[in-house]
């Protein structure tokens, strides 16, 4: 079972295959494996145990950084994502960075950013469209309509706590969507990334 993959010069943490969107470009349809995973498919989501152990077989000082995301949503396991990430402070200054839906709050039943509050370095939110209905056509949320204001709220709240604040979307979108997203992410004062899609 994967927890841990490095793809390019980064640490990647694969701690859940849960997520409550069911997005059309998910990397998740079009293969098993990222980096040098074998398979990111858990037979079980691993403890907070497994997590440190394997944690404690790598070199954190040789990555340039430390990032959750595997095949799932990282922040359907905040609680875990905030001990994984005291412990991962305890043994390097690496960034720490999550890659998210942004949709946190709804998944956990509260406000949840202040808890990266001090741990958590970048957190990198996936836009994706520039409305709820565009949205829910590409993300199929269980949240249905509900989804895209949650995780815009998400990602303005994040700013307080977080030093690094990042809306993405995929480049297969078409310009005006790409250029309708910069001008929400420019709104909420937060950084824009045109990530590329994963075949
Ligand atoms: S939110 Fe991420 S993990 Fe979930 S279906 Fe969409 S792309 Fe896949």
């Amino acid at each position: 079972m994967t927890i841990s993959y490095v793809l390019g010069n980064s640490l990647y943490l694969n701690l859940t295959n849960k997520c409550p969107n069911n997005c059309d470009f998910c990397v998740r349809n079009n293969t098993d494996h990222l980096g040098d995973a074998e398979s990111l498919w858990l037979e079980r989501e691993p403890s907070h145990g497994e997590i440190i152990n394997d944690l404690e077989k790598r070199d954190l000082d040789s990555f340039d950084s430390i990032v959750f995301c595997g095949y799932g949503e990282p922040l359907e396991r905040l609680d875990e994502v905030v001990e994984v990430s005291k412990y991962i402070r305890s043994r390097t200054d690496k960034p720490i960075r999550i890659n998210t839906n942004g949709l946190s709050d709804l998944i956990n039943g509260k406000n949840s950013a202040e808890r990266l509050r001090g741990l958590v370095d970048i957190v990198s939110i996936s836009l994706n469209a520039s409305d709820s209905e565009k949205y829910d056509e590409v993300c199929h949320s269980v949240y249905g309509r509900k989804a895209f204001g949650a995780m815009l709220e998400f990602a303005s709240a994040s700013k307080k706590f977080i030093p690094r604040v990042i809306l993405s979307v995929v480049d297969t979108i078409g310009a005006e969507e790409i250029e309708k997203c910069r001008a929400i992410a420019r709104e909420i004062g937060v950084e824009y990334r045109v990530r590329e899609y994963i075949e």
